[in-house]
């Protein structure tokens, strides 16, 4: 066996190709990554695989570039959400407007009046920084904001309802993804759950029936990401209003989503907006800010004065509070709304869940000609009509008309899975990784929400189609 001498790690340092490597990713871990890379050769050399071309300096110090760039890959990661959801939960949900972006990098990079009156030099109440706005937009007394909805549901039922019962439908009793499901929220905020009427049908007498000296209040809840039809009749808040006003108990309505405007207007499905919810009687109206509002991940409790107030001063309200790049990004938001005319183009999540299928066909047949030629003969690439989906159990059975990049493997029937997997997982891998969906013997990526086409397309040329015999 020849003796094979490994250069020592001071000498790999001091290696031209080592400077740049230090510069960007520190001494200390460019170090460390040169002694992995020696004990793992000093390893294949005792076992007798190493050749020596794999000891030159020059090699060492390109791997161990690659191993750093490795590390420092960011965890948190942008993507093309391709897969015809807008608001995906699992991708982040709403895309934030300009406003808003800016907004955040303000709050983030200099102090701000978070807690601090500024017409007084006193301490301040972060919620009065979008109170006035969300008032003005929904015509409640009073608001705080949360973490997100689950949180303001979970905050509003322990302020007004711990050690009493909380009567709901039976057909209410909901799960929305990620374990949240009413009875257990309920239980952990110490609400005793009294269910009322049947899965299909509650009744007004049945809500009246379950009402005791030991009801804290009654609840609603948009049953926002399923629906019951045929033989189903529920209590509509207005009624459900009267009810609780008459045995002097609040009724608390979580609706999920919540919108601020009629989304008909934009030719998307009519959803509960938080004004009719207020209009008809609920108490207190929970709802995100993430979802169709279209801003940063919280959740807002708006409703009576006395009700809000009871709430802020749960001491759960402190360890549930936003953060203040979340109320920048919110004021950001909500702003938008004072001028619903421009709204469809100004708000982010609106403009891309209103685009028109004509547009996005047109835009699938600009990028096709490009990817079909990455993609070689052994796909067929084509322009197909979609439908796509709101998102975040809003609206389920809606569907978005839209069209996609629609990828057939020519291959047999036998290999066509594996070949849209290795598809899937390419486009995948990419750079800016593209998430789409396989069905129907395909793979599709809706365009719905490809705004960086330029970028989209860039990064085909390092889709690596190598090693595909399917
Ligand atoms: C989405 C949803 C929630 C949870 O809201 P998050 O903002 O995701 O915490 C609660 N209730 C209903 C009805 C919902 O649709």
């Amino acid at each position: 066996m020849t003796a094979v001498r490994l250069p020592s790690v001071d000498r790999l340092l001091r290696h031209p190709a080592a400077v740049p490597l230090i510069d960007r990713y520190g001494r200390e871990a460019l170090l460390k990554a040169f002694r992995e890379l020696l004990d793992e050769l000093r390893e294949s050399f005792r076992q007798g695989q190493i050749s020596e071309a794999e000891i030159e300096e020059a090699i060492l110090a390109g791997r161990a570039g690659e191993r750093l760039a490795a590390r420092n890959q960011r965890q948190v990661r942008r993507v093309f959400n391709l897969t015809g959801t807008v608001l995906h939960t699992n991708l982040g949900r709403a895309l934030l407007p300009e406003e808003a972006i800016e907004a955040m990098a303000l709050a983030a990079r200099y102090p701000l009046n978070l807690e601090f009156d500024l017409a007084t030099g006193k301490r301040g109440d972060r919620d009065d920084l979008i109170a006035g706005l969300i008032r003005e937009l929904t015509g409640a007394e009073a608001v705080t904001v949360v973490n997100n909805n689950a949180a303001a549901v979970l905050l509003a039922l322990n302020s007004l309802g711990a050690r009493k019962e909380g009567i709901i439908s039976r057909g209410e009793l909901i799960e929305i993804g990620g374990a949240f499901r009413i009875p257990d929220i309920m239980a952990r905020a110490n609400v005793k759950l009294v269910e009322v009427g049947t899965t299909n049908r509650t009744h007004a007498k049945d809500y009246e029936a379950a009402i005791t000296e030991r009801t804290g209040l009654l609840m609603r809840v948009h049953t926002s990401n399923y629906t019951v039809q045929g033989f189903t009749s529920s209590v509509a808040t207005p009624e459900l209003s009267t009810i609780a006003r008459a045995h002097d108990v609040p009724l608390l309505e979580d609706l999920g989503s919540g919108s601020l405007v009629d989304l008909t207007r934009w030719g998307l499905p009519k959803e509960p907006t938080v004004q009719e919810a207020l209009r008809d009687g609920a108490d207190i109206v929970t709802f995100s800010g993430d979802k169709l509002l279209g801003g940063p991940q919280c959740g807002i409790i708006v409703g009576h004065k006395d009700l809000i107030a009871r709430i802020k001063k749960n001491p759960l309200k402190r360890a549930l509070r936003v953060d203040k790049i979340t109320l920048a990004a919110l004021e950001a938001v909500l702003a938008l709304y004072r001028d619903p005319n421009r709204l469809g183009e100004r708000l982010t999540s609106l403009r891309l869940l209103s685009r028109a299928q004509a547009d996005i066909q047109a835009q699938v047949q600009r990028v096709m000609g490009a990817l079909s030629r990455t993609l070689g003969e052994r796909w067929q690439v084509s322009n197909e009509s979609t439908l796509g989906m709101i998102g975040s159990g809003t609206q389920p059975v809606a569907r978005l008309p839209s069209a996609a990049l629609c990828m057939r493997p020519n291959s047999s029937k036998r290999l066509r899975g594996r070949a849209l997997r290795l598809l899937e997982e390419a486009l995948r891998q990419l750079p800016v990784p593209v998430i789409g969906r396989i069905d129907d013997d395909a793979l599709w990526l809706d365009l719905r929400q490809l705004d960086d086409e330029a970028g989209f397309l860039e990064q085909l040329g390092v889709l690596s189609v190598e090693g595909w015999d399917v």
